[in-house]
């Protein structure tokens, strides 16, 4: 049994406003926690006091209803620490099974009304979860589009009772307790008058009709966790990282109500020769000196095969050309983008004797310097 409010903040029944302030702010002062000789646990009771007495409202019901109201509190809050456990319907909220549909009159209940958390009891009925799973594809996968198999394990529904819940051959009845409502309608007499609510019946959790005889094989929840394998078709187009929803491939929710949705994470393998930003393409390909600087037609692989690409005379390193149509098509209208090739001009590593007395030519005619004696070509030449 908590203390008596007016004890704890040693005043009378009968104390004014104002002398609660001044005695509040005077225990405040002494037991604060952060003094030498301060006191949390008192600190927090006289703060506690003073939060209901200090508002008038508060304190009329206090007075009224004594310790139940310090009890009622705790209770709502109690019930609020359930909100996050939306993950697993059905056995996160065991702890409501007893107290369900209850219509005495318990100030407990009040504030869980008045805060909501009624909510909480119908959250057997509420869709399955989503699921997410990561699915891995080659670059030309995801540039044209596969379809894949996928396997995955999940709550689904029970093979004996087909998601029911009612053992095979058995009838499904009206829930007797709501008349097939669902809910049911209360008046419950509270602090702040009449309250009318409508409670999820706990006997069909909102079904309106239940199991004569709840199916063996999943207890009447109507699901099971199996495995389960789905053919997906995958887009052309489909970028790294991106999602797919698959709806109602999630989790099934409890006894045939909606289904999750499953969600496909992209995970695209890099390509050796190919780079991907968005719907174009890129690659680096080398060509020779004598290429860049005559001019040639060169082949070059694209991801639909080889093309022909034309190299103009004088072309530098470094220089980019667009093909068009090369690229990747674009999800929704199969529009497809470019693919950029960058050519590279290369320097021979190695040279034969006539090569290498071309070259000296060339550098002659053009006057640049080569003066490089015989034992070092040769010694170039051999090291490769
Ligand atoms: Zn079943
Ligand atoms: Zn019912």
């Amino acid at each position: 049994m908590a203390k008596n409010f007016y004890d704890i903040l040693g005043v009378s029944k009968s104390a004014s406003a104002d002398e609660i302030k001044k005695a509040y702010r005077k225990l405040a002062h002494q037991h604060h926690p952060d003094k030498n000789k301060g006191d949390e646990a008192k600190f927090k009771e006289v703060n506690e006091a003073y939060q209901v007495l200090s508002n008038a409202e508060k304190r009329q019901q206090y007075d009224q209803y004594g310790q139940t109201f310090d009890q009622a509190q705790r209770n709502g809050q109690g019930f609020g620490g359930f909100g996050g456990g939306g993950g697993n319907p059905f056995e996160g909220f065991q702890g409501f099974g007893g107290n369900g549909g209850q219509v005495e009159w318990d100030l407990g209940d009040i504030f869980g009304d008045l805060f909501g958390m009624r909510q909480q009891r119908q959250a057997r009925r509420t869709r399955g979860v989503d699921l997410e799973m990561q699915l891995n594809l080659t670059f030309e996968e995801a540039v044209f589009g596969v379809e894949k198999s996928i396997t995955l394990e999940k709550k689904d529904k029970c093979p004996t009772c087909k998601g029911n819940g009612a053992e095979p051959g058995t009838k499904i009845e009206t829930c007797p307790k709501c008349h097939g409502q669902g809910h049911i309608r209360t008046t419950r007499q509270t602090i702040f008058g009449n309250i009318q609510s409508n409670v999820t019946c706990d006997r069909c959790d909102g079904d309106g009709k239940i199991p004569v005889s709840p199916c063996h094989t999943c207890k009447g929840s109507g699901v099971l966790k199996q495995e389960k394998t789905l053919q997906v078709k995958i887009p052309a187009g489909i970028d790294n990282g991106q999602r797919i929803r698959i709806a109602g491939e999630g989790e099934v929710g409890y006894r045939d109500s909606q289904a999750g949705d499953l969600y496909l994470v992209m995970k695209v393998a890099p390509h050796k020769e190919f780079k991907r930003d968005g719907y174009n393409l890129y690659k680096d390909v080398p060509i020779s000196f004598a290429q860049a600087a005559l001019g040639a037609k060169i082949r070059i692989a694209t991801l639909d095969g080889e093309i022909e690409l034309k190299i103009p005379a004088g072309t530098q390193s470094g220089k980019v050309f667009r093909v068009n149509g090369k690229g990747v098509p674009h999800v929704n209208s199969g529009k497809r983008g470019d693919l950029f090739v960058t050519v590279r001009v290369i320097v021979p590593n190695k040279l034969n004797k006539k090569e290498a007395d071309l070259i000296k030519k060339l550098a002659e005619i053009e006057g640049e310097s080569v003066e490089v004696d015989k034992g070092l070509w040769d010694s170039i030449k051999d090291s490769f």
